[in-house]
């Protein structure tokens, strides 16, 4: 499968404000945790999918 520039999104690290480019599986969706790049924290991500095949995603501070 071809990987595309869909498949990323940037965000906001919700502790050091960074803008970082998170890749996003075509399969994801839902909540999961994963580290910033930059400070190490961990950021709780979600990935809602629209029926249209567009996404987006929310970070936030996993407690
Ligand atoms: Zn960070």
């Amino acid at each position: 499968m071809l990987r595309h520039v869909d498949d990323a999104r940037e965000v906001n690290c919700p502790y050091c404000f960074e803008a970082v480019a998170l890749f996003v599986d075509p399969e994801t969706r839902g909540t999961f945790v994963e580290d910033c790049e930059v400070c190490c924290r961990p950021w709780q991500v979600h990935v809602s999918r629209e029926l249209d095949g567009s996404w987006f995603v929310t970070v936030s501070r996993a407690q």
